[in-house]
């Protein structure tokens, strides 16, 4: 049974279990071209452009099978955005040789078009349908273990409570979605666009955070729409074997 994971007021009670390896992939769902670096580093010159992508990513391991971030598939974003060589959500896990009704939980970072299809109102409907089912799991604060080894964080502030996550392991990895939009943000030490101007310290503070919780390495922290990251680590196709 597949449990959606939030960010928000709410209780969470784990037992202490050990964490199993987990496998984290990062599966390319569309390109985008051409992108304000400025939008998303802060700072950044003003006519700078990159291509960037959209992604979700898949943890693997102790019998589960989770996803963070669900990605998109509404029309209304293929009629106002430039979005390239779109692949849906389940298509896209499918790649990775996991059928979407094997998915066993998804995690969203926060609640924007483009990694958790925007909340429009059926999604809205949906979510609730699913807490009556129990389904619905909402997280209550900062460094929360939500499954063995893997714990949420919120303070990168892009949205309202946004979260990264850290997967335990050898070495530990940190999945910063939308706190940390590109490797850029971690070099020169810029902001990612955040819920306002008076939270870049805060993202700031979190992005040296998450190096710490990622063993003490910014290569081990995978910003959320840099395309790099399938080629910086072992990739076939769209998907990158981050670990
Ligand atoms: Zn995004």
């Amino acid at each position: 049974m597949r449990r959606i994971f939030l960010a928000a007021l709410g209780v969470l009670l784990l037992g202490a279990t050990a964490a199993p390896p987990y496998s984290i992939q990062a599966i390319r769902l569309a390109d985008s071209r051409g992108d304000a670096v400025a939008e998303m580093v802060i700072g950044a010159p003003k006519d700078e452009k990159i291509d960037t992508v959209y992604a979700l990513w898949l943890i693997r391991g102790g019998g589960h099978n989770i996803l963070f971030d669900s990605g998109f598939h509404r029309a209304r974003w293929f009629k106002e955005l430039v979005i390239k060589d779109f692949l849906s959500p389940d298509e896209a896990v499918r790649l990775a040789g996991v059928k979407p009704e094997e998915v066993t939980d998804v995690v969203n970072s926060h609640a924007h078009w483009d990694h958790m299809g925007g909340i429009d109102p059926e999604d809205a409907v949906e979510l609730v349908r699913l807490n009556t089912e129990g389904r619905l799991r909402l997280i209550d604060g900062d460094n929360v273990e939500i499954l063995p080894g893997i714990c949420a964080y919120m303070g990168g502030r892009h949205t309202f409570a946004s979260q990264y996550l850290r997967v335990d392991g050898s070495p530990p990895f940190v999945l910063a979605s939308d706190n940390v939009y590109l490797y850029r943000n971690l070099t020169e030490h810029r902001p990612s666009a955040t819920f306002s101007e008076a939270d870049y310290p805060a993202n700031l503070a979190n992005q040296q955070r998450m190096i710490l919780l990622a063993g003490g390495s910014m290569e081990r922290v995978i910003p959320g729409h840099y395309a790099l990251q399938f080629q910086k680590y072992p990739t076939a196709g769209r998907i990158a074997n981050i670990r």
